[in-house]
């Protein structure tokens, strides 16, 4: 598909409809629909703001490519003065007091924010079932999950009731969500977008990444969002990613797949199948393929389980009915932060919080925590080494198609490990990105860390020959 931004830009300049009558027609959308996408909606905002686009344009005043440009925000970014729930009770009356870097990025290149997205609360799951607006729907099929956490996202791009969303990825909830929904969906290299004003669930994982129908729409989004920012030690300066560069696929002479990945006991038929029909059109183009030794979805699985949770539970100690939250009073201090938090945190919210503070605690640190930052380095350096023989990794995004919605929530275990093929990326802080092609739920194509263009790259080259 072609770029829907630029489409939509074209329309605006030569008045073939207005900016107010897009946003109405996407507001009306989503005001309508059954798939449980929406939090909130910044319906009086974003008219406002269409009708200012709509006078410049009146005025023969030029507009830039985003201005005017409807889109979604996953409901964990501060957007300043709108509800910003985590889809959670704790925080279903809070407003953002400051806008997140990303979005006040998009906000100033004129794009017009609609919506704040469903998704697991805090970011913790892999189905948006995990949440108090109800679980949100697939798009393709609303008796399946959309995947998460930022299935809302997802499914309003599917739906095209947004022109692209920006999600959140700390294990996979940007990738996964893509894949279940058919659309893009980029984990950026870790740093490379601000982390400022997103809610923080893993902070050595969290990233902020877009979703899209197109590879452009992704590019572009992708160099507004970038760069430096002085309130996210971690953010560093990129260069822009240029339209004719990633197009153009010729320094990619070698990719790799991890042969564990394929032939793990997990991978449905039909998924390992594609994949490995896929991997024949990319030999068949000349360029060569590598099978990569990797670790075991459990390793894997468990490191990135030990250290999200370790990381969620001191993040959300802030949330506790006093600096934060929706208080309950009860008879002293102690009794209002556990009540505060017991009721209005969800089972699985509670499980990781309960896990994490487990690994944490004085006497489990040493043999849990620290193991997994070690395997962590592990993990790191395999990439490291991988990446000096091939220029990227491809590998599925999910074993199996999206489960019913239900199924996920009877067996935590299954959904964690559901999320094998997403979190190693995580770990290693490389971009990937999911298209819709090549399995049945999408293809993940990697490269090392900061060469988020050549995933774009290939990504185009895969568009032509699959
Ligand atoms: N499913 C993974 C988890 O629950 C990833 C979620 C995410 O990336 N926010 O941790």
């Amino acid at each position: 598909m072609e770029s829907q931004i630029k489409h939509i830009h074209l329309q605006l300049v030569s008045k073939q409809t207005t900016c107010t009558a897009l946003v109405q027609e996407k507001l009306d959308l989503l005001k309508q629909n059954t798939h449980n996408t929406v939090n909130s909606l910044l319906d009086t905002t974003a008219l406002d703001l269409a009708k200012k686009v709509d006078a410049k344009i009146a005025n023969g005043e030029e507009i830039g490519l985003l201005e005017g440009i409807p889109f979604g925000i996953k409901d964990v970014y501060m957007v300043q003065g709108t509800y910003t729930t985590a889809s959670s009770d704790l925080l279903k009356k809070y407003k953002s007091a400051y806008t997140a870097t990303a979005i006040q990025k998009l906000l100033d290149a004129g794009a017009i924010p609609l919506v704040k997205e469903n998704c697991d609360s805090f970011g913790h799951g892999s189905s948006s079932e995990n949440t108090i607006f109800g679980a949100v729907k697939n798009a393709n099929n609303p008796n399946l999950v959309s995947g998460g956490s930022s299935g809302g996202s997802a499914v309003n791009v599917a739906k095209d009731y947004t022109v692209f969303s920006i999600g959140g990825d700390t294990g996979g909830s940007v990738r996964q969500p893509a894949g279940y929904n058919n659309i893009y969906g980029l984990k950026p290299s870790y740093g490379r977008i601000s982390r400022y004003g997103l809610m923080a669930y893993a902070s050595s994982t969290d990233c902020v990444g877009p979703l899209a129908k197109s590879i452009e729409d992704i590019r572009i989004v992708l160099n507004i969002m970038s760069g430096k920012d002085v309130k996210d030690q971690t953010s560093y300066a990129s260069q822009e990613i240029a339209e004719d560069s990633v197009t153009n696929s010729s320094t990619i002479k070698t990719i790799g797949y991890f042969k564990n990945f394929i032939n793990s006991d997990a991978i449905n038929d039909d998924v390992k199948t594609a994949f490995l029909s896929t991997i024949e059109k990319i030999k068949a183009k000349g360029i060569a393929v590598k099978e990569l030794d990797f670790f075991e979805a459990d390793t894997l699985v468990s490191t990135y389980y030990t250290l999200a949770m370790a990381e969620t539970a001191s993040n959300l100690s802030r949330l506790d009915g006093t600096n934060y939250g929706n208080r309950i009073e009860d008879k002293n201090l102690k009794e209002t932060y556990a009540v505060t938090r017991s009721e209005n945190f969800s089972e699985e919210t509670k499980r990781r919080i309960v896990g994490g503070n487990q690994v944490l605690s004085q006497g489990f640190s040493d043999a849990i925590y620290l193991k997994g930052l070690a395997l962590r380095d592990q993990i790191s350096e395999s990439f490291d080494k991988d990446f000096k023989e091939v220029d990227i990794i491809l590998s599925p995004v999910t074993p199996a198609s999206p489960p019913k919605i239900g199924d996920s929530l009877k067996d935590p275990l299954a959904m964690y490990l559901s999320d094998a093929y997403t979190v190693g990326f995580s770990l290693a802080q490389v971009p990937t990105l999911t298209i819709p092609k090549g399995t049945v739920t999408g293809l993940q194509i990697s490269a090392a860390k900061k060469n988020d263009e050549k995933v774009l790259q290939f990504a185009n080259f895969l568009n032509d020959i699959l």
